[in-house]
């Protein structure tokens, strides 16, 4: 087929298998490499259009076979990470699968039908929300129907082995708790040879996105210490927790594999001190709803999905700001206005 696009490259003994998705992100990167005679695979890869199909003939290609495979490990529940988890244990009930327990329990709780009603109620909430943050009742209406559409492409699959912060396999990989792009999310460290998988919490051209996620009553109970409107204080820390660990390569979930990851990082954290500073010096004297902030930022013209995307980024950086006593906020006519 002419739109078959993927490719697999060999980077000091790990296979990235790299295949195209209709995002913006252009392609989704999963990685495969040996450990202590076991074959692991870093993510499951996106259950949309051919790309099952794509991933099996990429293992073709490399002469392997999803029963070759023993270990699969998810860094987070996006379906574009996660998508074919159920496919490729079905293919190979011998495969393990490995997720955090936030995960795991997100995706039960998403791909549960007996939750719609609890889901769509979050949903709700989640959008009379942004209303008050400036957006119009019209594309605040059809935020619910993102969230409650997306689930769709998750199939619930029970995870063999449950990850939690600072857990290792063979005694040689190490699991990272990295919430902010996502709240289970997790990087994979290889530690005797620094490497480091890193999903979508350290991409080479883009700063993930950092959201507000709807998360059931439950969970929210569960880590009630958790702050779940400081999302980016959670991101950044997460990139220390990184930095610290002095990675030598970073494997991410999409674009260039990063050879200088701590530069990188410094990077990703300037870009997000100018953006405080820039939405600081916008409201100074000057209230205004984050949704406006957005739109100057943005740009005026995006569709429903953009315009959420737009919004929580900014409301990432007001929460942070406001949590530093650093914003004040107004009410007018039902509307949040931002200001310092
Ligand atoms: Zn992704």
């Amino acid at each position: 087929m002419s739109d078959f696009k993927s490719e697999i490259n060999e980077i000091e003994g790990i296979y990235q298998i790299k295949i195209d998705v209709p995002f913006a992100v252009k392609y989704v990167c999963l990685y495969l490499f040996e450990l202590e005679g076991k074959k692991i695979l870093i993510d499951s890869g996106l259950n949309m259009g051919n790309w099952k199909k794509k991933l099996f003939s990429a293992f073709e290609q490399m002469n392997i076979s999803i029963k070759d495979i023993d270990y699969c490990i998810i860094s987070h529940i996006h379906t574009d990470h996660i998508g074919l988890v159920k496919i490729l244990k079905k293919k190979n009930p011998e495969l393990k699968i490995l997720m955090h327990d936030i995960t795991h329990e997100l995706l039960r709780w998403q791909t549960d039908n007996n939750n719609l009603k609890e889901l769509e109620i979050q949903a709700r909430e989640t959008a009379d929300q942004l209303i008050k943050y400036g957006m119009s009742e019209e594309k605040g209406n059809k935020i619910i129907q993102f969230f409650t559409f997306w689930p769709r492409f998750l199939q619930y699959q029970k995870p063999d082995i449950e990850m939690h912060d600072g857990d290792t396999i063979f005694d040689k990989l190490k699991i990272i708790w990295t919430p902010g792009h996502s709240f289970g999310h997790i990087c994979i460290f290889y530690k005797k040879k620094r490497y480091l998988f890193s999903g979508d919490h350290i991409l080479s051209r883009i700063t993930p996105h950092i959201g507000n996620f709807v998360v059931p009553k439950h969970l929210a109970e569960e880590y009630k210490d958790y702050d779940f409107k400081n999302i980016l204080m959670h991101y950044l820390v997460s990139l220390d927790k990184i930095d610290n660990l002095k990675p030598k390569i970073i494997f991410p979930g999409h674009q260039e594999i990063i050879y200088n990851p701590h530069e990188r990082i410094l990077e990703i954290k300037e870009h997000h001190k100018n953006r405080l500073k820039e939405i600081s010096s916008l409201i100074k004297d000057n209230p205004m709803t984050a949704y406006r902030i957005s739109q100057i930022h943005f740009g005026e013209d995006l569709d429903e999905m953009n315009s959420y995307m737009a919004l929580s980024e900014v409301l990432g950086h007001l929460f942070y700001l406001e949590a530093e006593g650093k914003v004040k906020i107004t009410e007018r006519k039902g509307k949040l206005l931002y200001y310092c």
